[in-house]
C-alpha cells in the first residue's frame, strides 16, 4: 500500500477519500484553494498544500500546481475524487509521466469513454447493447444525415461526442428541424468542447437512469456490485439515488451487470467505474460510462459492505485483486439524498456562513460531509454540501429512516433543498417506485 497519497479535490469526497487513507494507514496530502483553507479535511489532513485561488482554472484545475503539490510532499499517488479533473485523460498522462500513481483508469481508458461515438462503439464491440441511433459521428451530407434519422424513426436526439454535464443535446421531433439541429449542435459543441462531431439516437420518451457499477485490476479481472437507479433528476442533475432499483427482475440487470464486468475484462479496465444506462419497456440502452469514483457510490457501498474507494486505492497500489463476483451479496436497500445549499424550489445557489449544523443519526444513517457550525459555503464550486444517506433491510425502511433523519437535520445561515427531500419522502409515485428521469420536473412544474 502507498505510504502517501496526495487528494487532488475539495468537499465531501477529498473527506471520504481521508477517511479512507486514514483507515488503511495511509498519509494524505490535501491541497485546497484560498477559499478552502479553512476546511475541515485540511485540518485533518496529515499535510496540506495551498494550490491557488478560489477560482477552479487557477486551482483545482490547474495541472503544474497539482502536480508540484506531489513533488514537494513526496506523496506516491494521486487522488482525483470526482469533477474537475477525475476524466481528463492528459491529467493522468500527466500524473504517470511525472513518475506518480493515477487512482483511476490508464488514460487510454479515459480518453476512449471521454469520447462518447468511441465508448458507444467500444460498448457494441462488447456485446453491451447501447441506444439505437447513428452508430458514429453523423456525416456532413444532409441526404445522408435524414436517411439515418428517418430509419432510427423520430424523435431522435443529437448529442455532441465531446459532450458532458448535460450539455450539447437537442431533441428533434420531425424531419423539418433536424438539419438545423444538427448544425446548432455541431456549432456549439465546438465552441464549448472543442469537437464539433455529433451524433444520433433515438430519444427515448420515459426512460429510468439505472446504472452498474464495476471494480477492475487492468489485467483482466472485473466484478459488477449491483446497480443503481438515479432517475430522480432536475436539468440532468442527480437529486436522490438509490440502490437497488425497484421493479426490475433480478436476471435481467444480473444479465447486464456481467455484460459490463466482461467489458471492463476486454477493454483492461483499471479501477472504479459506472456504466450509465437509459431502461424502459425492460430493455437496458447504454449511454455513457464514468471513469471515476462518482458520488452515489456510497449507496452500493451500503447495500454491497464494500468500501469502494478502499478498492480504488489497493487497485491503484498493485495489490493483488481478491474480489470474486460470488462474493459480492447485495443485502437490503439503499437511498442518498444530496443536499444542496440553494433555494429549494427556485434552484438557486445559497452560498454563506452555516450557524447552525445539526446532523441526524440512529440506526442506518450515514452522513457525508465536509460541512460543520461555523463553516462558509463558498460560492465559487458546487452548492452539494452533504450526502444523506439510509440504509433499511427493506426500501420501505430506507424511506421511514430518510424521511426521519430529514426531519432530525438542521441547517441555519444557508437555504437547502432538505425541503423537497422531505416532500420526495413522502409523495405517493416516488414511495411506489420506479419514476422515470422526467417525474420531478414535471412534478416541479405542475406546482409552478
Ligand atoms: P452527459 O455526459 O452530458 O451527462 P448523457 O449521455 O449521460 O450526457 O445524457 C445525459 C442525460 O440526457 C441522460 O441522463 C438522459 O436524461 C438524457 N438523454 C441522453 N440520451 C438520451 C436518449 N437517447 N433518449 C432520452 N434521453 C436521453
Amino acid at each position: 500500500m502507498f505510504e502517501k497519497i496526495l487528494i487532488a479535490n475539495r468537499g465531501e469526497i477529498a473527506l471520504r477519500v481521508l477517511r479512507a487513507c486514514r483507515e488503511l494507514g495511509v498519509k494524505t496530502v490535501v491541497v485546497h484553494s484560498e477559499a478552502d483553507r479553512e476546511a475541515k479535511y485540511v485540518r485533518l489532513a496529515d499535510e496540506s498544500v495551498c494550490i491557488g485561488p478560489a477560482t477552479p482554472r487557477d486551482s483545482y484545475l490547474n495541472m503544474p500546481a497539482l502536480i508540484s503539490a506531489a513533488e514537494v510532499t513526496d506523496a506516491e499517488a494521486i487522488h482525483p475524487g470526482y469533477g474537475f479533473l477525475s476524466e481528463n485523460a492528459d491529467f493522468a498522462e500527466r500524473v504517470e509521466k511525472s513518475g506518480f500513481v493515477f487512482i483511476g483508469p490508464r488514460p487510454e481508458s479515459i480518453r476512449t469513454m471521454g469520447d462518447k461515438v468511441s465508448a458507444k462503439q467500444a460498448m457494441i464491440a462488447a456485446g453491451v447493447p447501447v441506444v439505437p441511433g447513428s452508430g458514429g459521428a453523423l456525416p456532413d451530407d444532409s441526404g445522408e444525415i435524414q436517411r439515418i434519422a428517418a430509419e432510427v424513426g423520430y424523435p431522435v436526439i443529437i448529442k455532441a461526442a465531446g459532450g458532458g454535464g448535460g450539455r450539447g443535446m437537442r431533441v428533434v421531433y420531425t424531419e423539418a428541424a433536424l438539419l438545423n439541429a444538427v448544425a446548432m449542435t455541431r456549432t456549439e459543441a465546438g465552441a464549448a468542447f472543442n469537437n464539433p462531431e455529433v451524433y444520433l439516437e433515438k430519444f427515448l420518451e420515459n426512460p429510468r437512469h439505472i446504472e452498474i457499477q464495476v471494480l477492475a485490476d487492468g489485467e483482466g479481472k472485473a466484478v459488477w456490485l449491483g446497480e443503481r437507479d438515479c432517475s430522480m433528476q432536475r436539468r440532468h442533475q442527480k437529486i436522490i439515488e438509490e440502490a437497488p432499483a425497484p421493479g426490475i427482475e433480478r436476471a435481467l440487470v444480473e444479465r447486464i451487470g456481467e455484460r459490463c464486468a466482461e467489458a471492463c475484462r476486454q477493454m483492461r479496465y483499471r479501477g472504479a467505474g459506472t456504466f450509465e444506462f437509459l431502461y424502459e419497456n425492460g430493455e437496458f440502452f447504454f449511454i455513457e460510462m464514468n471513469t471515476r469514483i462518482q458520488v452515489e457510490h456510497t449507496i452500493t457501498e451500503m447495500i454491497t459492505g464494500i468500501d469502494l474507494v478502499q478498492q480504488q486505492l489497493r487497485i491503484a497500489a498493485g495489490e493483488k485483486f481478491t474480489l470474486r463476483q460470488r462474493d459480492v451479496h447485495l443485502r437490503g436497500h439503499a437511498i442518498e439524498c444530496r443536499i444542496n445549499a440553494e433555494d429549494p424550489y427556485k434552484f438557486t445557489p445559497s452560498p454563506g456562513r452555516i450557524v447552525n449544523w445539526h446532523t441526524p443519526g440512529g440506526p442506518g444513517v450515514r452522513m457525508d460531509s465536509h460541512v460543520f457550525t461555523g463553516y462558509t459555503v463558498p460560492p465559487y464550486y458546487d452548492s452539494m454540501i452533504a450526502k444523506l444517506i439510509t440504509y433499511g433491510d427493506d426500501r420501505h425502511q430506507a424511506i421511514m429512516r430518510m424521511d426521519i433523519a430529514l426531519s432530525e437535520m438542521i441547517v441555519e445561515g444557508v437555504h437547502t433543498n432538505i425541503p423537497l427531500h422531505r416532500e420526495l419522502m413522502q409523495d405517493a409515485r416516488f414511495v411506489e417506485g420506479g419514476t422515470s428521469i422526467h417525474y420531478l420536473e414535471h412534478k416541479l412544474a405542475a406546482r409552478a
